[in-house]
């Protein structure tokens, strides 16, 4: 086989689409596919007529568009890959088009002399299929947190992923296991908000698609197992300044006590929009099941140190690696948006001036000084996220009255779906 290209872009379902295109369209070029692709569910139902998609309008075509420069190595053979820009017809940026939302969050940063700059852990859990075609978890009974070798992963798939990584040019930091057996992290190296989130999305399919060479499937789903940990979408976030100097470091040393100006803003930006983000940062029936209390994830609307129980993390790590750490997305949440969602809600904290509430100081297990969490369902948390203008005004309108609308038909799909015939509604997807 000659060399190809595979252009893509990632969904509002997170799921990746694109095409197999000859060689001759490796150069700045496009392609077509029916904007109501936007109208399309995880059951693969007849198109629902969802905002801003037009399916009663002839169902016609968007465009995709990739740069030649950013045609990048893939990890199939002879197959370079690329990912695209969703514009209108006439060449007009599409306003549903997830990458956009995040160009448009850096944006808004640039017109402060920053450079947003996220560095993404995703966690995941392996399923295989039992003699009768069965979903089962993957077995490694020897399996612990922080685990590596092959009482973790006894098909060594996770091997195989780091190989691929590492060929196609990813720049992984760690894989190890995470606390609940089969779970696994995956870490990548932070870079600039748009190119980290492009680099994300490969790489979550390349891990989905090596794994699945492997007998494996890799769910990235927040809860694909109840009663066992759930899975993050982890955003750390620094800012350079125009020098190329951390904005965020306020010193060498890290941590709660010396945030500056640009950090607290920041903080107090996703503490007020805590529950509206919600709605864009973990948008499944399952995410519900994650984000609960005492979950080491994003339930609570707090922020702390080193404290795994808060849902915004100052890292106690200052200079050149000063961070904040957004604990609350998960990875059925396209990852563009919900790095959207949490960049712009920090800027309209840091330009608002939002006053910052106190941090907090207790175990969050059995205390907590967070009076309030998310909503306990997606159904709740697309009322939360409807009702909070200014963060769907600054994520994009038009986006959010898609995304409330598919979601709100979610919430009619699965209704009555439970335990493993919840799972299965997703699990071949996310
Ligand atoms: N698995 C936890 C989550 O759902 C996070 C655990 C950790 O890495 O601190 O976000
Ligand atoms: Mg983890």
């Amino acid at each position: 086989m000659g060399e190809r290209l595979r252009a893509m872009f990632c969904d509002h379902l997170s799921i990746m689409r694109g095409k197999y295109l000859p060689a001759s369209k490796m150069k700045d070029d496009e392609s077509r596919v029916a904007q109501a692709l936007f109208a399309v569910h995880y059951d693969k139902d007849l198109l629902i007529d969802a905002p801003h998609t037009k399916v009663r309008t002839g169902i016609p075509d968007m465009v995709f568009g990739w740069k030649a420069e950013e045609i990048r190595a893939g990890w199939e053979p002879d197959t370079r890959v690329v990912l695209s820009d969703l514009l209108n017809a006439d060449g007009s940026p599409l306003p549903l088009c997830p990458r956009g939302a995040l160009k448009r969050a850096q944006a808004g940063w640039g017109r402060h002399g920053l450079t947003a700059k996220v560095g993404i852990e995703f966690e995941a859990y392996a399923f295989v299929k039992d003699a009768d075609g069965r979903l089962v978890p993957y077995d490694n009974p020897g399996g612990v947190v922080y685990g590596t070798g092959n009482f973790t992963d006894p098909e060594r798939f996770t091997d195989a992923i780091w190989e691929v990584a590492e060929e196609a040019g990813f720049r992984l930091e760690l894989i190890t296991a995470e606390y609940d057996t089969p779970q696994f992290e995956f870490t990548l190296a932070y870079d600039e908000a748009v190119k980290a989130i492009d680099e994300a999305v490969l790489f979550r399919q390349m891990a989905r698609e090596v794994a699945l060479d492997h007998g494996i499937l890799l769910t990235f789903l927040p809860k694909p197992i109840l009663g066992k940990g759930g899975s993050g979408l982890h955003i750390n976030l620094s800012f350079a300044d125009g020098d190329g100097r951390n904005a965020l470091a306020a010193g060498q040393v890290g941590g709660p006590e010396h945030l500056n100006e640009l950090g607290r803003g920041a903080v107090a930006g996703w503490m007020r929009h805590h529950k509206a983000l919600a709605g864009l940062c973990a948008p499944t029936v399952l995410s519900y099941a994650r984000l609960q209390p005492a979950s080491m994830s994003g339930y609570w609307q707090n922020w702390g140190g080193d404290h795994r129980g808060v849902t915004v993390r100052v890292s106690a790590e200052g200079g050149a690696k000063a961070r904040l750490e957004h604990r609350m997305p998960d990875a059925s949440a396209n990852p563009y948006t919900a790095t959207a969602a949490v960049l712009q809600a920090a800027r309209l904290g840091y330009e608002g001036s939002y006053p910052l509430p106190p941090l907090e100081e207790g175990d969050c297990f059995e205390r907590t000084d967070a009076g309030t969490g998310v909503a306990g369902s997606l159904s709740e948390a697309m009322d939360d996220l409807q009702a909070d203008g200014a963060l769907c005004d600054a994520v994009g309108r038009e986006l959010c009255e898609n995304h409330i609308f598919m979601k709100r038909a979610e919430v009619e799909k699965t209704a009555g779906l439970e335990g493993e015939a919840l799972r299965d509604f997703y699990i071949w997807y996310v």
